[in-house]
């Protein structure tokens, strides 16, 4: 039995050898060996070991980069020292200065420079020779705890790679970041469900590292550079270019592009050669950073308030070119925002040909006096899109014409709207083929009508094949249409037309959020419906009714007036009325109104409900529950381990109060 389980276990440190090995092949290496698939295959084999011999687990072991929860908030790290910016510099000239300040200072120092990756800094410390926590950074000061999905990072070592036990416990820093490629694959994937995409890799770096599911996390494929060995004096370590080395042999990704230098002029020269070279990494770089390399001249030279003496960053200039802009074309997104978009001659342009380019919309396009025919200056600074910066008006012909903003849209010829700022242009009409497909999915959502049977791809044929204008048009598909879609049979077709016509009894808050008005999210649908017993009632309401209520303001109130004034919504209500959609308020609503609208929020752990449960005795007692802080929350509960959000509401002044007073609200009312 015994032999059996050292049996096993040779067969599971031979899998987390293949597993670690692979990984590196994939993101140090960029040379992977096997499909995805077959790497799963791998991990999923592990999973089940593991599962099945529970004392044979690690806290190194690969599955625990995939394992974890999703996270209500992330808590809050206090960095044991804080984490600094650094100071920019622009041109050669300011890094011979920044030479000649610290020449005042100390003799004999020789530079470290490094390729500046344009990501995101964390904090990684390590205690035990394992992965304890990993930190954004934040203010500087404290950041968020974002450890699970640091550990998602393969290159992320979850056991350092040593045994000697001096390293045992020690802080590193990097960057995370993404690659070009991997960018492009999430962009089109949010492009497909009409998501915004991404401007560069540092923006998508950040937002991955932001959600709150490390599964999520887990697909972005993040990596992460590290470039800082935090007091490593303490640990022997004389130099940044040695303690890049040692960092390297403990496990950590260290970005080979290192330079020691003995003169600042040496720099520059490297400076220059990557700013030539940058387009041919597959990771984006917005400049170097040059550090003092000996710790002990660090010391001497110290830090600022803000960032440290004995480094600096070289920005890169955005790169430019010069083409002829052809045409003005105007795009309607999902979302209905109408966006001028420039057609160019095609240029080459940070190694890529450029066809088009943002002109954000027509104040931007006035400010620079940009024309039709005129000659321009596009760059393109780590953003993907490029953008059109000037017109050379000393070439123009007089030929040039000057563009405006239609005022309909170009998809669906209805009159467009401008919002509060008078600067974004949008189609409203809830028959505009543009946004079809995001109004109807958000009309199935699951806070809206609930239908979920009504998934992407086949709202995509729907729209596809004209067969609804509108997400009332859902109530009068039939069998026979839905039958004859791709991937719909007779049952699946059945069942969806069943759960569309459970939809038909959902409450009015639903309906109201459903109907996709502007400004009008679940939480301020509940609040109508604490307010008006029927949507005919809302639709009925004059703005001042609406200002009455608390918590809706102008910009809300008239994007429901708006809303309900339009040809194009009346057309759609009589639809869903023809269907027998319900508009009323549901009985349970009016009765059970004890918390009377009270909105709530929750932060730490309870010891007598889950966070749902806690959130469903407040909901069936008239009351609300948010997840972001702001002034308009009544109560705070605080349960143990509160997360950022205890500190914001003490911050604001808001009611705060434990599991027990929370207890003691509920019995009272
Ligand atoms: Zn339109």
């Amino acid at each position: 039995m015994k032999q059996d389980l050292e049996k096993i276990k040779d067969k599971i440190e031979k899998l987390r050898g293949e597993i670690e090995y692979h990984n590196r092949r994939y993101y140090i290496d960029a040379m992977p060996e096997i499909s995805d698939y077959e790497y799963d295959l791998l991990m999923k084999d592990l999973i089940e070991l593991e599962e099945k011999y529970p004392s044979l687990k690690t806290p190194d072991s690969p599955t625990q980069r995939v394992g974890g929860a999703p996270l209500d908030e992330f808590k809050t790290v206090i960095h044991k020292k804080q984490m600094l910016s650094l100071d920019n510099t622009y041109s050669p000239d300011e890094l011979i200065e920044f030479d000649n300040r610290i020449k005042k200072i100390t003799e004999k120092v020789t530079y470290v420079a490094e390729l500046k990756i344009d990501g995101v800094a964390v904090a990684l410390h390590y205690e035990n020779f394992i992965l304890k926590t990993g930190a954004t950074r934040g203010d500087g000061i404290k950041g968020d705890d974002i450890t699970q999905n640091i550990k998602t990072i393969r290159t992320v070592p979850l056991k350092i790679k040593t045994n000697e036990k001096k390293f045992s416990d020690i802080e590193v820093r990097g960057e995370v970041y993404l690659s070009k490629k991997q960018l492009d694959i999430i962009n089109q994937e949010r492009e497909s469900k009409g998501e915004p995409l991404f401007a560069n890799t540092r923006n998508a770096a950040a937002g991955s590292l932001r959600l709150l599911d490390p599964k999520e996390v887990s697909k972005r494929k993040l990596n992460v550079f590290v470039y800082s060995f935090e007091d490593a004096v303490k640990y022997g370590i004389k130099t940044q270019f040695e303690a890049l080395k040692i960092l390297e042999k403990l496990g950590f990704a260290v970005n080979p592009n290192v330079k020691l230098c003995e003169k600042i002029e040496e720099v520059i020269e490297f400076c220059n050669e990557w700013e030539k070279k940058r387009n041919d990494l597959p990771y984006s770089i917005d400049g170097m950073v040059i550090k003092v390399n000996e710790f002990e001249k660090q010391e001497i030279l110290g830090v600022t308030s803000k960032s440290p003496r004995w480094a600096i960053s070289y920005k890169f200039k955005a790169e430019q070119a010069k083409t002829k802009l052809n045409n003005i074309l105007v795009q309607v997104g999902r979302q209905g925002t109408l966006t001028p978009v420039a057609e160019l001659e095609p240029v080459k342009l940070a190694g890529t040909i450029v066809k088009r380019a943002t002109l954000h919309n027509q104040e931007e396009i006035e400010r620079k006096d940009i024309r039709i025919g005129d000659w321009v200056i596009i760059e393109k600074a780590g953003e993907i899109i490029p953008e059109v910066i000037r017109s050379l008006k000393e070439e123009r012909t007089g030929n040039e014409k000057i563009f405006k903003m239609p005022d309909k849209c170009p998809v669906c010829g209805s009159d467009v709207t401008k919002d509060e700022g008078g600067v974004i242009i949008r189609c409203d009409n809830l028959q505009c083929r543009a946004q079809l497909e995001g109004r109807i999915l958000h009309f199935a959502e699951r806070d809206a009508m609930n239908i979920e049977g009504l998934g992407k791809a086949l709202v995509h044929q729907l729209v596809e094949k004209r067969m609804v204008d509108d997400y009332g048009d859902i109530y009068f598909l039939d069998i026979f249409k839905l039958a004859s879609l791709e991937r719909m049979g007779q049952k699946s077709s059945e069942n969806l037309l069943n759960q569309i016509k459970e939809s038909k009894k959902r409450d009015l808050d639903n309906l109201i959020y459903a109907l996709g008005i502007r400004n009008v999210g679940k939480h301020t649908a509940e609040i109508l419906v604490d307010n008006f017993s029927s949507l005919y009632d809302l639709m009925k309401a004059k703005k001042e009714d609406l200002l009455k209520i608390k918590e809706i303001g102008d910009i809300v109130a008239n994007s429901i007036i708006d809303f309900f004034k339009r040809k194009d919504t009346e057309k759609v209500i009589e639809k869903l009325k023809k269907a027998g959609v319900n508009f009323n308020k549901s009985k349970s609503k009016i009765i059970k109104n004890i918390l009377g609208g009270k909105v709530f929020i929750f932060t730490g752990e309870l010891k007598n409900y889950s966070r749902q449960e806690a959130a469903n005795i407040v909901k069936s007692s008239g009351g609300r529950v948010v997840s972001a802080i702001s002034k308009n929350i009544d109560f705070v509960v605080v349960g143990e381990n509160p997360g950022s959000k205890y500190e914001k509401a003490k911050k604001l002044n808001l009611k705060i109060i434990d599991e027990q007073e929370f207890l003691n609200l509920i019995k009272k009312s």
